[in-house]
């Protein structure tokens, strides 16, 4: 049983000292539990917290144990009732390549499922978010412009595809020009700017000429910078991840703005809520996913995935996304289908 575990808590960017291979024998589950073998893992953002153990919502991850992370496994051995050899199973396997497991959290996935890593993507945890911050918090009107950032990763592609399907402008940001062209062309957005090109903010302005109503943050820093200005009164802002600060190790230099943002949170009346998902909203998987299954049977929604092979690439893989060297939703396939 390969495993990937936390050797050391990063500085900064993680880096080769951060995660380490070992090899274990594969465990016996005992009466009550099931083993389950790891076809996909998913990578997230949110990953580069449970590194660390400043104050969080969730537990870090102990030094010298496996990596956590959200899995589609196989059944490989049961001795729980609902589950069977051979089912496919949303789960919590880490980053390894077998896990024991009493059944807790554990979900199983329909039988013959076309793809079944996109339990980890759009019609998952990522899929989720962008339904539940958007619909819930962002409540966008018709007409109205949407912002969302990081726009072709699994959150921001699937806000924006909502958002115009709700009859709304969207204006997406994303690096570099092919991931825009992307966006504008496969997934529908009227316009996306790239964060890193010269003239961003006044391209951006450009793009959205009414202004903003709705935010759907995910990236932070100098982004949210650009975007500020250009909200409109009564804008809504989820706050829903802020990934360019994630491997930050204090806050940036410059003045204090933050009299700035108070001055217009205040005079244009705009509403900003952070949520976890399961946390907040939890409750409304089912409502997320039937709404989900049906566009995704309509064919009104785009998903691209970057599947990467074997397990021993998801600490490099992992760092890239940090950096946005992933387009789309980045899965590492571990296991031998
Ligand atoms: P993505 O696949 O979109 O990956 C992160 C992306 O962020 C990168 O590809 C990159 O895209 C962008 N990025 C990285 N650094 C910067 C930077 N300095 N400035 C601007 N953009 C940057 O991730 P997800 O779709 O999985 O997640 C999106 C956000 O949602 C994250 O912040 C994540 O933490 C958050 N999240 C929050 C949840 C919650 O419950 N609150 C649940 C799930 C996700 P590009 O190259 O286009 O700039």
């Amino acid at each position: 049983n390969r495993q990937l575990v936390l050797a050391s808590r990063p500085k900064g960017e993680p880096d080769a000292d951060t995660l380490r291979l070992e090899t274990k024998p594969v465990p016996e589950p005992a009466p009550g539990q099931m083993l389950l073998r790891t076809e996909y893992l998913s990578l997230d953002p949110y990953m580069r917290g449970r590194m660390s153990d400043a104050p969080s919502y969730a537990a870090p991850v102990d030094v010298g144990a496996v990596m956590e992370g959200g899995t589609v496994a196989q059944v490989v051995v049961s001795h729980l009732d609902g589950f069977s050899a051979g089912d496919w199973v949303l789960s919590f396997n880490g980053w390894q390549d077998f896990a024991v497991s009493d059944g807790a959290g554990v979900t199983v996935l329909g039988p013959d499922l076309a793809h079944p890593s996109w339990a980890l993507g759009i019609m998952g945890m990522p899929g989720f978010t962008a339904w539940a911050g958007l619909t819930q918090i962002g409540a966008p009107k018709s007409g109205e412009t949407v912002c969302v950032a990081a726009a072709t990763g699994p959150v921001g592609a699937t806000v924006g595809q909502i958002a115009k399907l709700m009859g709304c402008h969207v204006v997406g940001i994303a690096g570099g020009a092919e991931k825009c062209a992307y966006a504008v062309k496969d997934l529908g957005f009227d316009a996306c700017i790239d964060h890193k090109s010269d003239g961003f903010a006044d391209k951006l302005k450009t793009a959205a000429p009414k202004g903003i109503d709705v935010y759907f943050e995910n990236v932070g820093g100098a982004v949210f910078d650009a975007v500020l200005p250009l909200l409109n009164t009564g804008a809504r802002i989820p706050v829903c991840g802020l990934v360019s600060g994630y491997n930050a190790t204090e806050l940036p230099d410059g003045p204090d703005r933050m009299g700035w943002l108070m001055g217009q949170m205040l005079r244009k009346r705009m509403t900003m809520r952070g949520f976890i998902i399961f946390k907040d909203f939890g409750h409304l998987y089912p409502e997320f996913a039937a709404a989900m299954t049906a566009w995704l049977a309509a064919g009104k929604m785009h998903y691209r995935e970057e599947v990467i092979e074997g397990l021993e690439e998801a600490p490099r893989a992992f760092i890239g996304l940090l950096r946005g060297e992933n387009f789309g939703k980045r899965v590492i396939h571990v296991g031998p289908e």
